[in-house]
Formats: C-alpha cells, structure tokens, sequence
C-alpha cells in the first residue's frame, strides 16, 4: 500500500494550448474510458457532455505518470463529477460499468456502424436506426436513398475505416505535389491534421496547399482537382468554394468553426505497395483525403486551424477571449482593430 503522502500530486494548467502534450500517454486505461464517453455523447448530439470528456480526457494524456490513486487528482482543473465517478470507476474496478454497458448498447453500436460511413454524420444515424436500421446490410437492403458521399462510403466502407498509415499518407503527399508542380509552379504543399502532429496514423489525411505570391493560388483547387481526376486517382470528390466568392452580399460569416478556405473531400484510389500486394489480392485501397488552398497571407493560420487538435483549438479560443476579456476596453479595442 501506497500513503498518500508518497502519491505525487500533479500541478497542470487547466487549458489543453498552454500545456506541452506528448505522444506517450501514462493513463490509457483512462483516456479510453473518457474518449468512449466523449464519442458516445457525440454520437447523441450532446455535444457540451462530448466537449467535458474530451477536456477530461485530454488533462489525463497530459499527465507525467499513471495515475493510481483519487487522491492525485484533488485540486486538478477539467475533471467534472462525472468524469470523476468515470474515473474512480475504473481506478477501482478496472473497468468503467458506465463505458461497459454503452459498448454492449445496440444504439451505440449501430450509432458506430453507421457513423463509419464516409457521408453519414450523427442525425442521419438516428434517424436511420429509428426506422429499424442497425447495420449496413439492412442499410443495403432498405431502399433508403443515398447521396453520392455517402454511396461512396458505403462502397469503400472497409478501406476508409482501416486506419491510415504515416508511408501512406507521405505516398498521397507526394501525389498531390505532383499534382500541384503541374498545374502551377512555385506552389507549395504542406501535410497538417494528425499526422502534422506526430500521430502514426490517421482517419485520413490532411494537406493545405499555398503559393508564396498572393493571388496565384485563386482557381487552383478545380485545377488540381482535375489534374488528380485525369490521373485516375480520384474516387470521390467535393469542392466547396470560398466561402467569400459564395455570397453576392459581401462576405459571408461562416458557420461557426468552419473557415472560408476553398476545401476538397475526396477519396483517393492508392496503388498498394508490393508487399501488401501479395497479404490481400486488391492492389489499391481507397484512402480519404482533404485538400484546403489558402492564399500565402493566411497561410500560418490555416496551418494552425488544420493540424488540430479539435480539443486544442476549442481551448485556445477560450483562452484567447479570457485574455481579451481580462485587459482593458481600450486595449480590447485595439485587439478588434488588429
Ligand atoms: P485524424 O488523424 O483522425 O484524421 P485529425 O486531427 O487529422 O485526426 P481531422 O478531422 O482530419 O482530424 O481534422 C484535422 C483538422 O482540421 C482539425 O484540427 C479540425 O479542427 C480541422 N477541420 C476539420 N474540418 C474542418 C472544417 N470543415 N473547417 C475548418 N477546420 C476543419
Ligand atoms: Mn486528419
Ligand atoms: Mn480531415
């Protein structure tokens, strides 16, 4: 037995951005617990019980060591009762019975199912398990009508929810520099997303594309587009425009967390290496991909808003509006002008 005076308390700051976070996590038996809580609540449209989980979650990866005892966590910020109760659970039990019996739920694991679909987010997963849909052979045989992503989804449904590799990802990057080297010299590539964060591997992967003069880059994304298309590399693709050309009255505000960055979701078709060639008989997997184009002046900006992480993001704002709220309305003016 351990006294409590020998168990190390830990000191962290309470927001994810002023915090250094490194890849090994001491505490996965309890990250896993809370990211489970924290999806399933997503998965529900909860989305603030989703975002206190994920807090929770990301304040346990950032501690030192295993945590092994309550009495560590005292005075600890981001750790809301629930997530206490989810903690003390599984410090105590092994297990969390809550993150138990939510796996073993038909929602959650029709919820999970029908989520994997590439196109399919939360609502339509609700409604589809309403009418009695909980798998994607009753999807198939439902007659439900299905846009274009989400057929695609359906169709690719066990290559894109196979998780995607770093040697895979720098195969797709180097894809898409020679996609951009032809359409328009001097543009530059640059791999954001988790993979930019160090993570090994990811759902998809991520590159935002610039040129070092302003302007150039209007128009490129259709060209870039069409060039990977004529290759045959395309599987699947949606351009959404600028959201600043979108409007006729002026710009327009986007939808919260969304920037006006003109943004491709595709799916690419990769050719496989040699040896997992021989491992399974397809010599392709299907892989998603997101292209953003930026102009080179918010450039560091959209870099930043496109390697996450979501939780990181969602703190530095706060962060930022409490920094602002806590200096004077002069300067709070001068912070709105700049
Ligand atoms: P994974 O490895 O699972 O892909 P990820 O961190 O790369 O994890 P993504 O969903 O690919 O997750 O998102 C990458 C980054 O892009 C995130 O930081 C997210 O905030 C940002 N992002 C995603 N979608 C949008 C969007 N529509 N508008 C603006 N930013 C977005
Ligand atoms: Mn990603
Ligand atoms: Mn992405």
């Amino acid at each position: 037995q351990i006294s409590e005076a020998e168990v190390a308390l830990f000191s962290v700051s309470s927001y994810a951005c002023q915090r250094r976070t490194t890849l090994d996590n001491h505490n996965s038996n309890l990250t896993d617990a809370l990211s489970l809580l924290a999806e399933n609540a997503e998965l529900n449209n909860e989305d603030g019980r989703g975002v206190a989980f994920r807090r929770a979650a990301a304040l346990m990866k950032a501690l030192p060591t295993q945590v092994i005892s309550m009495s560590q966590l005292r005075g600890l910020p981001c750790l809301g009762e629930h997530s206490l109760r989810v903690i003390k659970d599984v410090l105590e039990n092994g297990v969390s019975s809550e993150v138990e019996s939510t796996k073993q739920s038909k929602r959650y694991k029709a919820l999970k199912i029908l989520t994997g679909i590439f196109g399919v987010g939360a609502k339509t997963a609700d409604r589809w398990i309403r009418e009695g849909i909980y798998n994607l052979e009753q999807l198939r045989h439902s007659g439900q009508t299905l846009n274009r992503a989400q057929k695609s989804g359906l169709e690719h449904y066990d290559d894109l929810n196979e998780p995607v590799t770093k040697a895979e990802a720098d195969a797709i990057g180097e894809i898409v520099q020679k996609a951009v080297d032809s359409v328009l010299t001097g543009s530059q590539v640059a791999l954001t997303g988790g993979f930019r964060r160090g993570k090994l591997t990811g759902h998809d992967v991520d590159f935002l594309i610039t040129h070092p003069e302003e302007g150039k880059e209007v128009g490129l994304m259709p060209k870039v587009v069409a060039w990977l298309e004529s290759q045959g590399f395309l599987l699947y693709q949606k351009t959404t425009r600028n959201s600043y050309l979108e409007s006729k009255d002026g710009p327009a505000r986007p939808a919260s967390n969304m920037d006006r960055f003109e943004r491709c979701f595709s799916i690419f078709k990769l050719t496989k290496g040699k040896e997992q060639e021989t491992a399974s008989h397809k010599i392709w997997r299907a892989v998603r991909v997101d292209l953003v184009v930026s102009p080179i002046s918010q450039f560091a900006f959209a870099v930043l808003g496109w390697t996450g992480s979501k939780v990181i993001l969602h703190q530095r704002r706060r962060y930022l509006l409490i920094l602002v709220w806590s200096t004077s309305l002069h300067q709070r003016e001068m912070l709105e002008v700049a």
